[in-house]
């Protein structure tokens, strides 16, 4: 077991709706130093990879980036989200469904930080469904950026999303992959992962 699968077995809520709590160190309140160990292991993991840019989304993708991105040394970018926005042609706009708010937002990248040269590594906390995700893709695709790979904290395995985003072709490491839990009991099951 990794330490971010012990943290959260240690911490992790199990709420119904297929939904985990972190929110005492991840989501809410945040542990800086679990969060710079995540960073280094993006890094490794992502190591072969070029990247010179981190893309995450707005709230709780910033945090993780960040301190991804004192490991790889670059920029990062979040996605803004609104609900009414200006469509001037200087934002590259893409809509998500919002796993645990239930509504749709668009993600808007201003054109000035992404562009054809870009290679971009995606950041986010969780995966569910993929849509954050997808939007994300998206916008890095319009920019004719490139996708170098995607990494997130916790996965929930039991959701669609990872299935989906790695049979389009893209290295997506996730640090945790929750593969069952149970609002009852509490308990929590991990995918093995080598
Ligand atoms: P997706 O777009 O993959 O369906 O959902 C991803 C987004 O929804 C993440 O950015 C995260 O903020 C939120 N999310 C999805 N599932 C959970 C969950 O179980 N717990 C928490 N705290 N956030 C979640």
């Amino acid at each position: 077991m990794n330490f971010l699968e012990e943290r959260i077995l240690k911490d992790g809520v199990v709420k119904e709706g297929n939904v985990l709590k972190v929110d005492s160190f991840l989501n809410h309140q945040m542990d800086i130093e679990l969060f710079d160990k995540m960073g280094e292991e993006f890094k490794r993991r992502f190591a072969e990879k070029p990247v010179n840019k981190i893309l995450t989304i707005e709230a709780s993708g910033i945090g993780i980036a960040c301190m991804a991105a004192r490991h790889f040394r670059v920029p990062v970018i979040f996605a803004k989200k609104t609900q009414s926005i200006n469509l001037d042609g200087d934002m590259y706009v893409a809509e998500v469904e919002s796993f645990t708010h239930k509504c749709k937002n668009n993600v808007i990248v201003s054109k000035k930080f992404l562009n054809e040269e870009d290679q971009v590594l995606i950041i986010d906390d969780f995966l569910a469904n993929g849509c954050a995700l997808q939007g994300m893709i998206q916008i890095t695709q319009m920019a004719g950026a490139t996708v170098s790979g995607i990494g997130i904290a916790i996965e929930k395995g039991f959701q669609s999303g990872g299935r989906i985003i790695r049979n389009l072709g893209f290295q997506l490491e996730s640090l945790a992959i929750v593969e069952s839990m149970d609002v009852k009991s509490g308990a929590i099951k991990f995918r093995e992962q080598s």
